[in-house]
């Protein structure tokens, strides 16, 4: 069973402006920042508006309206940051083997290099 949302995790201070961030893009249904402890050159974070823990919880409970606003939203973060033409890689951990740190759903997008091969 999934969490209840916490509404004092990071993400949520972030949405609510208590705590700053580098604002990448923001829409109706997304907000996007560069991760404070980048993995890449280029690491952006992707978090849906609305409450939702994981993205097991977001498929569950989120509208196709905010579901098909944040799959967009993601793309248009890459597209607009330039990063289809030399490929990005999307991220979502989710619940404790993924070794998720913050309990409010949130898409990682690494680019700016040959990434390599998954890692296991
Ligand atoms: P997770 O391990 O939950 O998938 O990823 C959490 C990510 O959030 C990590 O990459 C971490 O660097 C990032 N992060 C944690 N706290 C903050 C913060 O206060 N600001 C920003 N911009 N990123 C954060």
């Amino acid at each position: 069973a999934t969490l209840p949302y916490d509404d004092d995790n990071i993400f949520a201070k972030i949405l609510r402006g208590e705590i700053p961030s580098k604002k990448v893009y923001e829409d109706d249904h997304a907000y996007a920042f560069h991760d404070i402890n980048p993995q890449a050159p280029h690491h952006i974070l992707v978090i849906p508006k609305g409450r939702y823990v994981s993205w097991d919880d977001f498929s569950v409970k989120a509208s196709d309206t905010e579901i098909a606003g944040f799959v967009r939203a993601v793309g248009k973060v890459a597209r607009d940051a330039g990063f289809v033409e030399p490929g990005y890689r999307l991220l979502a951990n989710t619940g404790p083997d993924s070794h998720q740190e913050v309990p409010h759903l949130h898409v990682h997008i690494f680019a700016g290099k040959p990434l390599g091969p998954m890692l296991t």
